[in-house]
């Protein structure tokens, strides 16, 4: 049997929110040049419900996994559309094809 005290080391998938300061583009415009964004650390992302920055490790993490869900997202809505065009090519196959030549 394992132990586990202390504080919570699971990865819960947080409630993040676009960063009002960059707007998500994780620089803001400086005199001369973009500057990374102080208020999310230049990710763009800020905590939900603190408005705050999240440490960058817990940030990586969190941006690791919204990747994950929305990688496997995208690989799941290609495949139906995939299958859907394949479907779609074999119902034209059957579609015209036969003559116009009625006999009369
Ligand atoms: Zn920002």
């Amino acid at each position: 049997m394992k132990k586990n005290h202390g504080p919570s080391f699971r990865r819960e998938l947080k409630p993040l929110m676009v960063c009002g300061t960059c707007r998500g583009a994780t620089v803001t415009p400086g005199v001369f040049h973009q500057i990374d964004c102080f208020k999310c650390n230049a990710s763009g992302w800020v905590c939900a419900e603190t408005g705050e920055a999240l440490p960058v490790e817990v940030m990586v993490q969190q941006l690791s996994m919204r990747l994950r869900n929305v990688t496997a997202e995208l690989s799941r809505s290609r495949l139906s559309i995939g299958g859907a065009h394949e479907q779609y090519e074999q119902n034209n196959r059957l579609g015209p094809g036969g003559s116009n030549y009625t006999g009369d």
